[in-house]
C-alpha cells in the first residue's frame, strides 16, 4: 500500500469512528527459492465500532464514493430480510435489478433464491420464508456490466459487510458463488472446491454454495442439485 492509498484507508477508519488502530505482529517467513507473484487474496478489514448496528452502517454508508463502482450505480443495495436472522446469505454483487430497486436478488436470479430457501424448507419441514432470513452482498454497488467485483473494490466494500455479519452475529453464513467466498474466508479456491463443506468465519459457521445465477444456466443442472443438498445442510443447522 502505497502513502496515498494509507492515507485514504485512514480517513475512511475514521469516517466509521474508528481513532485506535492497532498494528498485527508480522510473522516473517522464508522466501521460496523462486518467489511466485502473490496471488491476490481478499482480506475484508476486521475493525467495527463498539456497539453497532445495521442502522448505524447504513447511516455510515450515505452517498459512499468510497470506491469506483459508485460512479455508476443507482441505488446501494445494503441488504434485506430479518435483522436478527439466524441464517444470512451473502452474494457477491447486486445486477441491473437489484441497482434499480435498492434491494438484493430480485431479478430472475433472486426468484431462484427465494424457490431455493422456501422450496427446501418446506420439504425439509423446516417453518421459514425468504423474509425470516438476512440477505445482502460483498459490494452493495452494482459492478458496470456485472463484471466480478475487483479485490480492492471488495476489501473496501467488505468492510460494511464485516460491520452486517458482526452486528446479526447469525448462527450461519451461507456464501453464494465463489466470489463472495473467497472475500469471506481468504482463499483462492473455486465454489466447486468449496461448497458443500462446512468452513469458519469468525466462529460463525459458513457454507458455500453456487451463485444463483450460475445456476438459471440449463447446463448446470447437477449444479442446481448440489445447491439444494447444500442449502438442506445449512438449514438443519441452523433451524433443528
Ligand atoms: S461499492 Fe461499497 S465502497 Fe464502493 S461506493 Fe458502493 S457502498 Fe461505497
Amino acid at each position: 500500500m502505497n502513502t496515498d492509498e494509507l492515507r485514504q484507508r485512514l480517513e475512511f477508519y475514521q469516517d466509521l469512528g474508528i481513532k485506535t488502530l492497532y498494528r498485527r505482529t508480522v510473522i516473517e517467513r522464508a522466501m521460496p527459492p523462486h518467489p511466485q507473484p502473490p496471488a491476490v487474496v481478499v482480506s475484508l478489514p476486521t475493525l467495527e465500532p463498539k456497539q453497532d448496528s445495521l442502522l448505524n452502517i447504513l447511516a455510515d454508508i450515505g452517498d459512499c464514493k468510497r470506491c469506483r463502482l459508485h460512479e455508476a450505480r443507482h441505488k446501494i443495495v445494503f441488504g434485506s430480510g430479518n435483522e436478527q436472522s439466524k441464517l444470512v446469505f451473502v452474494g457477491e454483487g447486486p445486477g441491473a435489478d437489484e441497482d434499480a430497486q435498492g434491494l438484493p436478488f430480485v431479478g430472475r436470479a433472486g426468484q431462484l433464491l427465494t424457490q431455493m430457501i422456501e422450496g427446501t424448507a418446506a420439504k425439509e419441514g423446516i417453518p421459514i420464508k425468504r423474509s425470516d432470513v438476512y440477505i445482502c452482498n460483498v459490494v452493495k454497488c452494482r459492478p458496470p456490466e456485472n463484471r466480478t467485483p475487483q479485490p480492492d473494490e471488495m476489501e473496501i466494500c467488505g468492510q460494511f459487510l464485516y460491520r452486517q455479519l458482526q452486528a446479526i452475529k447469525p448462527k450461519a453464513i451461507c456464501a453464494l458463488g465463489g466470489t463472495a467466498a473467497k472475500a469471506l474466508l481468504g482463499v483462492q479456491e473455486g465454489v466447486t472446491r468449496l461448497r458443500g463443506k462446512w468452513h469458519s468465519w469468525h466462529d460463525i459457521q459458513l457454507m458455500v454454495t453456487y451463485h444463483p445465477p450460475y445456476l438459471l444456466r440449463p447446463y448446470n443442472q447437477n449444479a442446481k442439485k448440489e445447491a439444494w443438498e447444500d442449502l438442506k445442510k445449512v438449514l438443519h443447522y441452523v433451524y433443528d
